[in-house]
C-alpha cells in the first residue's frame, strides 16, 4: 500500500492531514535461526513488504489506532487512554502499537497522544515479521514528531520490550533490529549480545541469482508453548554447561560440551543446533565478503537438517519445500523464522526460479497441502519516514 494512500485514509478517518508517513519492513532471516536467544548470530534482511503508517500528535494522552487490514468487527477505530496502558490487558492487535506507546513512556519519554492509521502488505502469522514491522513504525514516528531522538537499536529495545512485557510474547531482538536497521542491498549481520552489526552486501540479482520465499499459509497450533519449551532447554543447556548462554559454547569445545552434558539427549540436540547455527551464520558472512554467493547455499540447507533434526521445529509443509527445491535444483534451502509452519526460502539460479516454484506448487497440490505463497524476497531497506 502506498504511502498517498495511506495518508489519505488517515485524513478520511481523523478529518485532517497526518504530520507525517513512515514505513518499517517484514524480514526473512538468512541464516541464524533461534539463537538470538542465546546471545547469538542473526543474519536477517528486510523485505520489500512493509508496513505503513501515517501519524499525527495529540497532547490530550488519548491514543487512536486503525488498521486497513482489518475489517468488519475487528476493524473501526480504538481509542485508548495512555494512563491506562496495562501489561497483557490487550489480547487483540492494538495491544502491538499500544504496547510500543507504553513501552517510551515507560522509558521516561514524553509522548503525549496520537492518531494513527496504518496499512500493511506484511502476511500478517507468516513467519516474516509483521509484528516488528507494525512495532517499529510507529516507534519511528513517535521518535521523530516527538523528537526523542533515540538511535535505531534503541528503538528496536524499545519495541522487543513492547513485544515482550506489553503483548506477553517472548521473541528475541532479532526481528525489530531486522526492521529498524537493514539496508537495501545488504543482509543484517546482528550479534545479539551486544547489538553490534555489521553490513553485508547480499546483492542476488548482480549474482544471477534470486531468492524465493514460501509461506506455506500453515502455523501448527502449538507452536507458541514449543517456542517456550526450546527456549527453556537451551537455558537449562547453559545452566549445565556453566555459561551464562549458549553463545559463549565455542564451536571447537562442542564435541566436549556435548560429552559434558551426558545422557540429556534433549539438551544434548538443542545445543548442538545452537553452537554450529553460529558457526553458520559465521561462515556465511565470511562467503558473502569473500563475494562466494553460491557457496552459501549448502550451509543454509545444513541449517534446515539442524533445525528439523536436532532443534525438531520442522514440519511436513517446511520439509517438502525444502527436499522438493532441493530435487529440482536449488543451491540451498531452509526453513525460516520461529518454526510449526510459516515460510521457507529456496535460494538458487534466476533462470530455475520459476521452474523450481511451479515444482513446489505442484508437489503441495500432490500432497493435498493448503497451496503456499510464492515470492521474490529482493533485499530492501529498513524503516523510514516516506513523507
Ligand atoms: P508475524 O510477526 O510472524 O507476522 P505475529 O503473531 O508475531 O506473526 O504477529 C501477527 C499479529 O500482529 C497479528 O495477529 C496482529 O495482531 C498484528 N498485526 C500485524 N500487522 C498488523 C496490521 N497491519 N494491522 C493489524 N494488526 C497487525
Ligand atoms: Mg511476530
Amino acid at each position: 500500500m502506498g504511502a498517498q494512500q495511506v495518508r489519505e485514509g488517515f485524513a478520511a478517518l481523523y478529518g485532517a492531514a497526518p504530520e507525517g508517513v513512515w514505513s518499517a519492513p517484514g524480514r526473512v532471516n538468512l541464516i541464524g535461526e533461534h539463537t538470538d536467544y542465546n546471545d547469538g548470530f542473526v543474519m536477517p534482511f528486510a523485505l520489500p513488504h512493509a508496513t505503513t503508517a501515517a501519524v499525527s500528535r495529540r497532547d490530550d494522552g488519548v491514543l487512536r489506532l486503525h488498521s486497513a487490514n482489518l475489517a468488519g468487527d475487528a476493524g473501526g477505530v480504538v481509542e485508548l487512554s495512555l494512563d491506562a496502558l496495562e501489561p497483557q490487558s490487550d489480547r487483540s492487535w492494538t495491544a502491538y502499537p499500544a504496547g510500543v506507546v507504553w513501552a517510551l513512556r515507560e522509558a521516561g519519554h514524553p509522548v503525549t497522544g496520537a492518531d494513527i492509521h496504518l496499512a500493511s502488505t506484511v502476511p500478517s502469522g507468516a513467519g516474516l515479521s509483521s509484528s516488528a514491522a507494525l512495532e517499529v513504525v510507529i516507534a519511528l514516528a513517535l521518535n521523530d514528531l516527538f523528537g526523542l531522538g533515540l538511535q535505531r537499536w534503541q528503538l528496536a529495545r524499545l519495541c522487543q520490550r513492547a513485544e515482550n512485557v506489553y503483548v506477553g510474547a517472548p521473541t528475541g531482538i532479532m526481528d525489530q533490529t531486522a526492521s529498524a536497521c537493514c539496508e537495501a542491498g545488504h543482509a543484517l549481520f546482528l550479534d545479539t549480545r551486544d547489538l553490534s552489526q555489521r553490513q553485508i552486501p547480499f546483492d542476488l540479482a548482480a549474482e544471477g541469482l534470486r531468492l524465493l520465499v514460501v509461506d506455506t499459509r500453515v502455523k501448527h497450533a502449538h507452536s507458541d508453548g514449543e517456542y517456550g519449551k526450546r527456549r527453556v532447554g537451551c537455558e537449562k543447556g547453559a545452566a549445565l554447561l556453566g555459561v551464562d548462554a549458549l553463545r559463549d559454547v565455542p564451536y571447537d569445545g562442542l564435541d566436549e560440551a556435548l560429552a559434558r552434558l551426558g545422557d540429556d539427549e534433549e539438551v544434548r540436540r538443542l545445543v548442538r543446533h545452537v553452537v554450529t547455527e553460529d558457526q553458520r551464520v559465521e561462515r556465511v558472512v565470511a562467503l558473502l565478503e569473500s563475494g562466494e554467493t553460491r557457496a552459501i547455499g549448502p550451509v543454509l540447507t545444513e541449517g534446515h537438517a539442524s533445525l528439523r533434526d536436532d532443534f525438531r521445529i520442522s514440519c511436513p509443509e517446511l520439509d517438502l519445500v525444502v527436499d522438493t527445491a532441493l530435487a529440482a535444483g536449488a543451491l540451498g534451502a531452509r526453513m525460516t523464522g520461529g518454526g510449526f509452519g510459516g515460510s521457507a526460502i529456496v535460494l538458487a539460479e534466476a533462470a530455475e526460479v520459476d521452474t523450481l516454484g511451479k515444482a513446489v506448487e505442484e508437489a503441495f497440490a500432490a500432497a493435498d497441502f493448503t497451496a503456499p505463497r510464492v515470492f521474490e524476497a529482493v533485499p530492501a531497506a529498513g524503516a523510514r519516514r516516506v513523507s
